[in-house]
């Protein structure tokens, strides 16, 4: 395994969100030339956009992996698939969604795929869970620290951590 790091951000707004994302991660573990390194912890979050909808869980996953960026896209989508999302509206409700936030100092700019994420400077959801797993990551275009992102990212978007979440054994069994 050639050992890429990679941060994947998953969400989930509608049905049993906590055992959609669970459950995200589960297939995520069973990526070929892929090992979970490490889970953060479930947030509760508010909704970003303006759609009325559900708050969501999130939460982010570093994995290593031997994959290029668009065959873990495509990895990536099948496991959406395969848990029952359908295609829907921008930033609006799904069962579950797996984004790829950051690989390596990777840069890519296509319109099937961009790394890092555009969003990720913006949104206090994914800032404090990649802040947990690693708070001194570079984000390759903007040059800045996780945790300096995360210090000056909105304090309006609720996030909350869910402290009684515990880890369930089968993936504490795939994490370091
Ligand atoms: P969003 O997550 O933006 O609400 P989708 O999950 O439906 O919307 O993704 C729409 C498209 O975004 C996908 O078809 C995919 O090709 C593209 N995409 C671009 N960059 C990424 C990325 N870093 N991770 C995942 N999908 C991406
Ligand atoms: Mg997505």
């Amino acid at each position: 395994m050639s050992g890429h790091s990679v941060y994947i951000g998953i969400g989930s707004n509608v049905g049993n969100k906590i055992d959609n994302c669970i459950k995200g991660i589960d297939e995520i573990g069973k990526i070929k030339g892929s090992k979970i390194i490490f889970v953060s912890s479930f947030y509760k979050t508010e909704p970003i956009s303006n759609i009325n909808q559900d708050w969501f869980i999130n939460c982010v996953v570093k994995i290593e992996t031997d994959l290029t960026p668009y065959f873990l896209l495509s990895d990536l989508q099948d496991i959406e698939k395969r848990l029952g999302r359908k295609r829907h509206i921008k930033n609006g409700p799904r069962t579950i969604d797996l984004d790829i936030l950051l690989y390596d100092n990777l840069i890519v700019n296509e319109d099937r795929l961009k790394i890092p994420h555009p969003e990720i400077h913006k949104r206090r959801f994914v800032l404090e869970p990649l802040a947990e797993i690693d708070e001194n990551l570079i984000h390759p275009i903007i040059k800045k620290s996780i945790s300096l992102l995360l210090n000056k990212v909105g304090k309006e978007q609720k996030v909350e951590p869910l402290w009684n979440w515990i880890k369930p054994d089968i993936l504490l069994l795939k994490v370091q």
